[in-house]
């Protein structure tokens, strides 16, 4: 097997409430929840708040019945990605190769730990622990392994404020270890690959590893073989310090409630159709292919998609096809509560020819709609919101969510943070 350097992955335990404590000394051990969009679901809670037995994606005011001596604080995202931030420069500056893999977990090469720190892995380990505590303020678990899927299981099988050096094992005790973790438990091991692997009698990770590999990979394809020679100690999944080309964007999410009024439903198509071409203006894509997909609680729900002849990030484009989206949806009286806007084919401004001319989509009932390959008023909005604010300037048509602008901590979301690995 080849040698290859310790893997560590860091996770900061609870943080969105841990960030919140940072700022809020007063939050610390007591019964803590977060709350998502519109201050109605808990979407983080402490481990107080957890004991008491509130459960994440309850409503407030069943969480208050549940623990009335609770506190509840809105998400704050921004603050969150300047903690996130600062757990990266903390990382960055004991390890050679870090991998932001989520706002608040990352992977990172530990073969400089015991240099920088001194003593063994564990204690070197300890310390970057305590590091963290006392330069960003919140409480991580590390764990450290000779593969990704190991490094991560040791921080998840640590949790709370926990070290665990699971290169360091004994073949008896890594045995032991992998025989206490269900397989479900894997990163990359859903509930339909669980079943599946269940049905052969495969319970748990030794279970796994001792099944043969070609069988593993029949089952649950090369990924599922990946993650069989992670659990031997290979390492297959390497460090990412750079994020692959995305293949497809999205933005969307929870309309805070339900709405039925078609107005408000158009709003929020335009809102979103806002935030996904500023993503898009980010990553420097233009897209050829438009889904949306809406949640109505009271049926199935519904999707479709558009493709388009030209690659556009163009807004009068993308409210028409979005909008004739809406429409086709019949969701007119129906209550929506989740709205997705998903860009796909993508192509890299800078790899592609436009049409010099204008591009034109004509909608279901004739109607053409021209796009003209330079949109002076889009750079001119995307230009004034980058120097005075956020939405700034937005569309007319976002006027009917007054509620949702008013509130700022509305203008910034987890999917805002730029520059992640995975999410
Ligand atoms: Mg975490």
């Amino acid at each position: 097997m080849p040698i290859s350097s310790p893997i560590g992955h860091l996770d900061s335990d609870c943080f969105y409430v841990s960030a919140e404590r940072v700022r809020f000394p007063c939050l610390r051990g007591i019964p803590v929840g977060v709350l998502g969009n519109q201050g109605a679901c808990v979407i983080a809670k402490s481990y107080e708040l957890k004991a008491a037995g509130v459960k994440t994606r309850v409503p407030i005011w069943e969480a208050r019945k549940i623990c009335p001596e609770a506190v509840f604080v809105k998400r704050d995202f921004r603050w969150y990605e300047v903690l996130s931030r600062k757990m990266l420069d903390v990382l960055a500056d004991v390890s050679p190769l870090v991998e932001y893999y989520s706002i608040d977990e990352m992977f990172f090469d530990a073969s400089e730990l015991p240099r920088v720190f001194g003593g063994s892995m564990r204690e070197a380990a300890l310390q970057l622990q305590q590091r963290m505590l006392q330069e960003v303020g919140v409480p991580v678990s590390i764990g450290i392994g000779e593969s990704k899927t190991m490094a991560k299981l040791g921080s998840d099988t640590s949790k709370p404020f926990g070290v665990h050096t699971l290169h360091e094992l004994t073949d008896k005790q890594r045995f032991d270890y992998l025989k206490s973790i269900p397989v479900g438990e894997l990163c990359g091991v859903g509930r339909r690959s669980q079943a599946k692997l269940e049905q052969h009698r495969i319970f748990n990770c030794l279970d796994f590893i001792r099944a043969d590999s070609k069988f593993i990979q029949n089952l649950l394809t090369i990924k599922g073989e990946a993650l069989w020679y992670e659990l031997q100690g290979e390492s297959i999944n390497k460090i990412a310090t750079s994020r692959p080309p995305h293949k497809a964007i999205s933005r969307g999410g929870s309309l805070g409630g339900k709405t039925a009024i078609a107005k408000q439903q158009h709003a929020w198509a335009v809102r979103n159709v806002e935030r996904l071409i500023e993503a898009m203006d980010f990553h420097g894509v233009f897209a050829r292919k438009f889904s949306l997909s809406l949640e109505r609680p009271n049926d199935y729900g519904w999707g479709g998609h558009v493709v388009l002849s030209e690659p556009t990030n163009s807004f009068k484009l993308l409210c028409a096809v979005f909008r004739e989206m809406l429409d086709r949806s019949d969701s007119r009286d129906k209550a929506i509560s989740h709205m997705h806007l998903i860009a796909e084919k993508l192509s890299y401004r800078n790899e592609i020819q436009r049409t010099l001319f204008e591009t034109t989509y004509s909608t279901h009932d004739g109607r053409p709609i021209t796009e003209s390959p330079i949109d002076q008023l889009a750079t001119l909005k995307q230009q004034i919101n980058q120097k005075v604010g956020r939405f700034a300037i937005r569309s007319g048509e976002t006027l009917h969510l007054p509620e949702i602008y008013a509130d700022e901590t509305n203008d910034y979301d987890i999917c805002d943070v730029q520059g992640k690995m995975c999410f």
